[in-house]
C-alpha cells in the first residue's frame, strides 16, 4: 500500500456530453492529450502529493485506460449518479489507506498548476479546508424577464475552483452525514458540518472546460509561452563479424556487424538518450536495462517509439533532432533519406524535423581505425508552459 499523506482524488465520472459528441469532455484532447490526462499530471508532478486516485464512470473504462496509459495512478473508483456520490464514493475507498489530505478536483479543469496546489496544502495547516477562488470582477445584476431587477453587490463576492483540500478524516465525516442533500461543492458539504474553510489565491488559467470555446482558451493557454528544452546522446558500439549493420533504423549491407544488445542501432540509441534527456526521463539504460534479457535483438525501433511517448505523456511534442553518424565507412550519405524517413515514421513526426548527417575522423581514434560507429544526437522538445516544466 502506498503511504499516503495526501491522495489526489481527481472526479471524473460525469457523463456531460455537452459537445454533442460521444465521448464525455473530460477525455477529448487539448493540445494532443485527453483533459482528464492533463488533470492528472499537474498532480503526479506535484511532490506533496502521493497518490492520485481517480473517480470514474465505468462505461467509460475504456476511454479511461486510453486517457491514462503509462501512468501511475491508483485503481479507478466508480463513481455514483451525481457529483456528490460520486466524491463521497472516492472517500471511501480510502478509508483503509486513511490519508491525512485529501485534494478534491474536477477532473474538467485541466490547467491547475503546482502554485494553486501548494497553496491549498499550505492552508490546510490552518483550516480543516481550503479552496483556490477569484473575486468577482464583472458587476452582477439580478434579472427577470430580459430586464434588470436591481444590482447585486459583489463586495465578498468570490468564484470558487478546485482542487477543494480537506483534512481526510473530517470532510469524510461531512460527506456521510449529508449524503443525499445535493450541495454544490466539496466546500458546501464542510460548511453544512461548520467546518472552517479557507479561500486561496486561484487563477483564471484554472478553467472549468464546459463548452468548445473553453477547450479552444484552454489550448491557447497550454500554447502560449511554451518553454523549450534540448537534450543530448551519445553511444558507441564496437564491431564484430557479420554482414550487415543497422543504422538509424535502416538496414546496411556491410562486411561486419555492430556488438552489443539489442540491434547496436547506434544511431537510434543516441536519439533516444536525446529526447529522454529533453524531458529529464532518464536514459536508454534505466527504461530498457542491456542486462534484461527482454530487449536481446530487440528493434531500436521499440526503444525510439517510447522514448517519443516519453515526450508525449509529459506534453511535450519535438520540434527537432539532428544526428552526427561519426565513422569512416560505411558511408551514410545513400542512405541519408531512408533514415530520415525512418526516424520520422517511428517518431510519427514530419520529416522536416529530422536531420541525419554523417562524418568521419580522417582516421583518427576508434572511429578513424574502424573499430566502431559514434553516433551524436540532440533533440529539441516544445512544452507547455507551466510551473511543472519550468
Ligand atoms: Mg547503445
Amino acid at each position: 500500500m502506498v503511504m499516503a499523506g495526501c491522495v489526489a482524488l481527481v472526479v471524473a465520472a460525469g457523463r456531460g456530453r455537452r459537445f454533442g459528441g460521444e465521448v464525455p469532455k473530460q477525455y477529448l484532447d487539448i493540445g494532443g492529450l485527453p483533459v482528464l490526462r492533463h488533470a492528472v499530471l499537474s498532480f503526479l508532478d506535484h511532490p506533496e502529493v502521493d497518490a492520485v486516485c481517480p473517480v470514474i464512470d465505468p462505461g467509460d473504462r475504456a476511454h479511461f485506460d486510453a486517457a491514462t496509459a503509462g501512468l501511475d495512478l491508483m485503481d479507478p473508483v466508480a463513481g455514483g449518479a451525481e457529483r456528490q456520490e460520486s466524491v463521497r464514493l472516492g472517500l471511501e475507498s480510502l478509508v483503509r489507506l486513511d490519508p491525512e489530505r485529501v485534494l478534491i478536483h474536477d477532473a474538467a479543469r485541466p490547467l491547475v498548476s503546482a502554485r494553486i496546489i501548494s497553496a491549498i496544502l499550505a492552508a490546510l495547516e490552518r483550516a480543516v479546508g481550503a479552496v483556490p477562488a477569484l473575486p468577482v470582477g464583472d458587476t452582477l445584476k439580478r434579472g427577470a424577464g430580459g430586464m434588470i431587477d436591481g444590482t447585486v453587490e459583489r463586495h465578498g463576492l468570490w468564484r470558487v475552483q478546485t482542487p477543494q483540500g480537506f483534512r481526510y478524516a473530517e470532510i469524510l465525516a461531512a460527506h456521510r452525514e449529508f449524503a443525499g442533500r445535493h450541495l454544490t461543492d466539496d466546500a458546501a458539504v464542510a460548511e453544512e458540518a461548520g467546518l472552517p474553510v479557507a479561500l486561496v489565491e486561484g487563477a483564471e488559467e484554472n478553467l472549468k472546460v464546459t463548452t468548445v470555446d473553453d477547450l479552444r482558451r484552454a489550448e491557447e493557454i497550454l500554447g502560449a509561452a511554451p518553454v523549450m528544452r534540448t537534450g543530448i546522446g551519445f553511444d558507441v558500439h564496437r564491431f564484430g563479424p557479420g554482414d550487415r549493420v543497422v543504422l538509424c533504423g535502416v538496414e546496411i549491407p556491410f562486411e561486419r556487424c555492430l556488438e552489443g544488445h539489442s540491434d547496436a542501432d547506434v544511431g537510434l540509441h543516441a536519439l533516444c538518450d536525446a529526447l529522454m534527456g529533453a524531458v529529464a526521463a532518464g536514459d536508454i539504460g534505466s527504461h530498457f536495462p542491456p542486462d534484461d534479457p527482454r530487449w536481446t535483438d530487440t528493434p531500436s525501433e521499440t526503444f525510439l517509439r517510447r522514448a517519443g511517448e516519453l515526450v508525449a505523456e509529459r506534453r511535450g511534442t519535438i520540434s527537432g533532432v539532428d544526428l552526427v553518424v561519426i565513422c569512416e565507412r560505411p558511408k551514410i550519405a545513400p542512405h541519408r533519406a531512408a533514415m530520415v524517413a525512418r526516424i520520422a515514421d517511428i517518431l510519427g513526426i514530419a520529416p522536416g524535423l529530422v536531420s541525419v548527417k554523417g562524418t568521419t575522423t580522417e582516421g583518427l581514434g576508434f572511429a578513424g581505425r574502424g573499430e566502431g560507429i559514434a553516433a551524436q544526437a540532440v533533440a529539441s522538445v516544445r512544452l507547455p508552459s507551466g510551473p511543472a516544466n519550468s
